[in-house]
């Protein structure tokens, strides 16, 4: 992949898929969201009714999953699993901790490798995950870490799931980021960690503009 690539690496909730959005916006760049990806591959688990310990099956779920980025009337990105509308259904946080089990199996994650550089092509190419400036873009032009802490996180989501009408309890969220950061710090396979050429940017008393400004801002010098 010749395509310039911004990473965008960090916890839930850091605010790493609004910054990564209005960054794409921005530039005219494409946009990955990896975390879709695996959550779109946990819906298919639960769907298929395959254990989430379960490589064996899990691996050709991964290398063959039927997942579509397109966008609605409107430009709001609309994400389809074998045709299926899933783009709500896939952020619950219940759908996040499956997301994040599977995530730990090595197999799952090679076989998502590829088609998650597909999604470098020109101009470039803004990508938000765990893994984007340590794993799957190592030669990424611009890698950031984006961070908050967990009860910043908690509440963004909470606002965030509660606009979208879900019911959700603010302190049950809190022990789920919890839980989430933990797998997903601590596995073996990719896991969630600053790369050596990240700007480590703290989130947490901030607003979206001036995360943006500071990304610009960083970003600028490079881009
Ligand atoms: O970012 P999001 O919350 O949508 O990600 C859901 C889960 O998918 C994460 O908790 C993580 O376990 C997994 N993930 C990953 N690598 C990525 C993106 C997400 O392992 N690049």
């Amino acid at each position: 992949h010749n395509a310039a690539v911004i990473t965008i690496d960090g916890p839930g909730g850091s605010g790493k898929g609004t910054i990564c959005r209005l960054l794409a916006q921005r530039l005219g760049w494409q946009l990955l969201d990896s975390g879709a990806i695996y959550r779109v591959l946990a819906l298919a688990a639960m769907h298929h009714h395959i254990a989430y310990d379960d490589e064996e099956a899990l691996q050709p779920l991964a290398a063959h999953l039927d997942v579509q980025f397109g966008s609605d009337e409107q430009g709001n990105i609309r994400i389809t699993l074998e045709g299926e509308n899933v783009t709500n259904t896939i952020r619950t946080e219940q759908v996040g901790m499956v997301a994040s089990t599977i995530a730990s199996l090595p197999r799952v994650r090679e076989a998502l490798l590829r088609r998650q550089r597909a999604f470098a092509e020109a101009p470039g190419l803004v990508a938000d995950g765990r893994d984007m400036g340590t794993v799957v873009f190592p030669n990424a032009i611009v890698k950031i870490f984006l961070t908050a802490t967990p009860e910043e996180r908690a509440n963004r989501r909470y606002l965030e799931l509660k606009a979208k009408g879900h019911d959700v309890n603010i302190s049950d969220l809190l022990s789920e980021i919890q839980a989430r950061d933990d797998r997903d710090t601590n596995r073996a396979a990719a896991p969630l960690k600053p790369a050596a050429d990240a700007y480590i940017l703290d989130s947490t008393d901030k607003s979206i503009e001036q995360v943006l400004a500071e990304v610009l801002d960083y970003a600028g010098m490079k881009v």
